[in-house]
């Protein structure tokens, strides 16, 4: 057992980022000339070709979350195949840039969130890999990894962008936004920021034993906000323009810096998850989940 943690902690030493752009993300400016590899997994196809390039000595891997054209909705998006098309493609660490709404006055349009914690109001998605024939359990009880989060950070701060370094993210099913006693709810919880897609991503990614950290990028206060002018359409699109420019910065900075040594418990998420006995795991069951369990899986 020993012998084959050392083994997986050589494999985590080819560490490769991905990246997952949420609305008014589609591409990364400096991925447009890199490879498009179109990726089949088990669990359908990714929202997308998968773009890849360089950033400094960090390979990167990019899917824009919604599709091309923005043609899928957060109750709609393939997160199984995203995922493990990333995972299959050798990425460790996922970042994801996510569009929300402020909770909080303190944090206003154009303000950029590392939450730590997420509240799941999500009720019609797959959100694990380990289902029709097979049963796992992983812990999320901190669903970001504390290591990559705070590379994130470090990297804000290199390229000179504030971040609120904490706060919780209420995911809802959508695709409407909350209504207003929901939003006066969810403040009540102590949530920070609001969005559609951060579950089951970041449960699919833990089972994947990705890093994953989220910037939550805020484009308006949520509906609980009693601002004199109405938010406009316009406003909504020059936040989101000047939070992408934020994000290529702080991408940057993370890819430049090089990737953190994988002192966390991402990579062994799944030691000792799975409850299923190995002989009643069906061959194509086993095939499904191949990839994610390796050498854990024991021949029939
Ligand atoms: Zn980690």
């Amino acid at each position: 057992m020993q012998y084959q943690a050392m083994l997986r902690g050589a494999a985590n030493r080819m560490a490769a980022l991905g990246v997952i752009g949420g609305s008014g993300i589609y591409d990364l400016p400096e991925l447009r000339e890199g490879e498009s590899i179109a990726v089949s997994t088990p669990f359908g196809e990714p929202s997308a070709p998968v773009r890849r390039g360089r950033i400094g000595q960090t390979d990167v891997f990019f899917v824009p979350r919604h599709g091309i054209g923005h043609t899928y909705s957060p109750s709609d998006l393939p997160y199984r195949a995203n995922i493990h098309a990333l995972k299959q493609l050798g990425v460790t660490h996922l970042l994801s840039l996510s569009a929300v709404g402020s909770l909080v006055e303190s944090l206003p349009p154009r303000s950029l969130v590392l939450p730590e914690q997420i509240i799941d109001r999500t009720v019609g998605r797959r959100r694990t890999f380990f289902d029709d024939g097979v049963v796992a359990h992983v812990g999320i009880a901190d669903p970001f990894c504390p290591v990559f989060r705070n590379a994130v950070r470090e990297g804000a701060a290199a390229a000179g962008r504030a971040v609120e370094p904490r706060g919780t993210y209420v995911c809802i099913e959508g695709p409407q936004f909350s209504t207003r006693a929901e939003s006066n709810l969810f403040r009540s919880w102590g949530a920070t920021v609001i969005g559609m897609t951060a579950m089951p991503e970041a449960r699919l990614a833990r089972e994947a034993e990705l890093c994953y950290a989220t910037l939550a990028m805020v484009t308006d206060y949520d509906v609980w906000h009693e601002s004199e002018e109405d938010v406009s359409v316009e406003v909504v699109i020059a936040n989101l323009q000047a939070n992408a420019e934020a994000a290529s910065e702080i991408l940057h900075a993370v890819a430049g810096a090089g990737l953190p040594a994988r002192a966390c418990g991402c990579s062994t998420a799944l030691d000792n998850a799975v409850v299923t006995a190995p002989a009643a795991i069906a061959p194509p069951v086993r095939e499904r989940i191949g990839l994610l369990l390796g050498d854990r899986l024991p021949e029939e």
